[in-house]
This record gives structure tokens, C-alpha cells and sequence, in this order.
């Protein structure tokens, strides 16, 4: 990563383009939290961006967040997202240091960070994971075809009921991954399709609060936004190519 300014230059222009796509969209981009998803980029690459104002950080490694958060513990107000799938005997770190988890993907993961938020009284905020794409390379709840398929949603309702009475989570709505390398027109209708997925969640299980939308990554937030996203999850856009 580049200097400070080449940062700020990367933060202008992706602020901007929030900005553009919330207007397109007839939406308050102020409605949109922008989560820097700093993986590989040491803390102070973290802390130049915390200087220009951002508080949402992404971290998809356990192990990388349990380095890096007592690295930064001195900017009290920062904000730990972890976005990526989480193996059940990692999940200590995310209990101890995340603000929200973007990526519950099955029962077992949200049973076993419930116990441990709880015995530590703490709370955190969920999104469910869902796969819209069937790429086999996404996790998520399966949701290809929710639409046609009855039994594919009793699923998924299945485990958000289940989730929904866990205590210390606390649902906010659903994660969702476009496929990679299409053309926008399919990367919008994965997004809307999420959306509407959402809304039939909130008739569902209404115990739940399922608002959030967390969609959006650097090639596609644009869409996501025009497609109702809140929380986009930004990474080369802000700090350029990973650094393994
Ligand atoms: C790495 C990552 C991102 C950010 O991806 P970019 O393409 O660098 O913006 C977003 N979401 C998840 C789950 C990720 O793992």
C-alpha cells in the first residue's frame, strides 16, 4: 500500500462512487456503512485509514484478527467486521473482538458464538449467509432457487428460527456474495433476488430483525447499493492488491 494521500485518493473515489450509486438509486448514501476490509494490510495501513476517518474494518482470518485487534486496541471506537467463513474452532477471537459477523452459515457456528458471547457478556450483531449464485466456491445457506423451491426455504427458515432464539445474537439481515466474473446484469438480479429474500424472511420470522443487507465487495458495491445494500464490504478498492 501506497502512502497516506494514495490512500485518501482511494477513500475520495470510493466515497464517490457510494455517493453516485445512492443517488441513482434515490437512497440517503448516509444509509450505507462502508466496511474496509483490511485483510493482509498491517495495522498501520489500518490506523492511516482510521486517521482519514474510517471505523468499519473487515477481517476474514480469526488468527489475523486476534493479531491485529490488540495491535489497534487504542482507537477504541474502531469497529471489527469479520466477513468470511468461520471454522467452529475459531470462532473464539470473532466472540471476543468482532462487532458484527457477516457470515452465518449454518446452526453449529451460531450455537457455538452464541455460548461464548454469552459467558463473556457480550452481544453480536449476525448476517445469514446466503447463496444465490450455486457457485460451489460460495458458502451460505443454499437459496438458488428459494423462489420455486418450498423445501429450500423451510430450511432456511428452519435455521433463522432456531438462530433468531439464541442469545447474545442478534440478526440484522442477510449476507449475500455476487459470482464472480458476469456480466452486471446477473450480479443485480443475485442482489435483488437477496433483497426479496429478505423481505420474505421478515413475513417469516418476524421475531428477527432483517433490515441490513451486506452486498457489495470492490468490483460490484455499485450495484448493491442501487439494489438496497447497507453495509458494502470494500478491500482493493481502499488499500489496493492483498499483500499475500
Ligand atoms: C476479501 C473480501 C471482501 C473484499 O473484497 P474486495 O474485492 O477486495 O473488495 C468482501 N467480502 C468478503 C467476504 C471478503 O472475503
Amino acid at each position: 500500500m501506497a502512502g497516506s494521500d494514495e490512500l485518501k485518493r482511494r477513500l475520495d473515489q470510493v466515497r464517490t462512487r457510494m455517493a453516485q450509486a445512492a443517488l441513482r438509486a434515490g437512497r440517503d448514501p448516509a444509509a450505507v456503512t462502508l466496511v474496509a476490509v483490511s485483510k493482509t494490510h498491517p495495522p498501520e495501513t489500518l490506523e492511516a485509514a482510521y486517521a482519514l476517518g474510517l471505523r468499519d474494518f473487515g477481517e476474514n482470518r480469526s488468527a489475523e484478527l486476534a493479531a491485529k485487534a490488540p495491535a489497534l486496541a487504542h482507537l477504541p471506537d474502531l469497529r471489527w467486521h469479520f466477513v468470511g467463513a468461520l471454522q467452529t474452532r475459531q470462532s473464539l477471537p470473532v466472540a471476543q473482538q468482532a462487532h458484527t459477523f457477516h457470515a452465518v452459515d449454518r446452526l453449529k457456528i451460531a450455537e457455538r458464538l452464541s455460548r461464548q458471547v454469552v459467558a463473556i457478556g457480550r452481544n453480536l450483531p449476525i448476517f445469514l449467509e446466503v447463496n444465490l449464485s450455486g457457485e460451489a466456491s460460495k458458502t451460505g445457506f443454499d437459496c438458488t432457487r428459494w423462489e420455486e423451491d418450498g423445501a429450500q426455504r423451510a430450511a432456511l427458515l428452519q435455521a433463522a428460527v432456531a438462530i433468531a432464539a439464541l442469545p447474545g445474537l442478534h440478526i440484522r439481515g442477510l449476507m449475500t456474495m455476487a459470482p464472480w466474473e458476469v456480466e452486471e446484469a446477473i450480479i443485480r438480479v443475485v442482489f435483488a433476488r437477496t433483497r426479496r429474500l429478505a423481505e420474505w424472511l421478515a413475513g417469516a420470522a418476524p421475531q428477527a430483525d432483517w433490515s441490513a443487507l451486506s452486498m457489495g465487495m470492490t468490483d460490484d458495491f455499485d450495484i448493491a447499493i442501487e439494489e438496497g445494500a447497507t453495509h458494502i464490504r470494500v478491500g482493493r478498492a481502499l488499500f489496493g492488491p492483498r499483500l499475500v
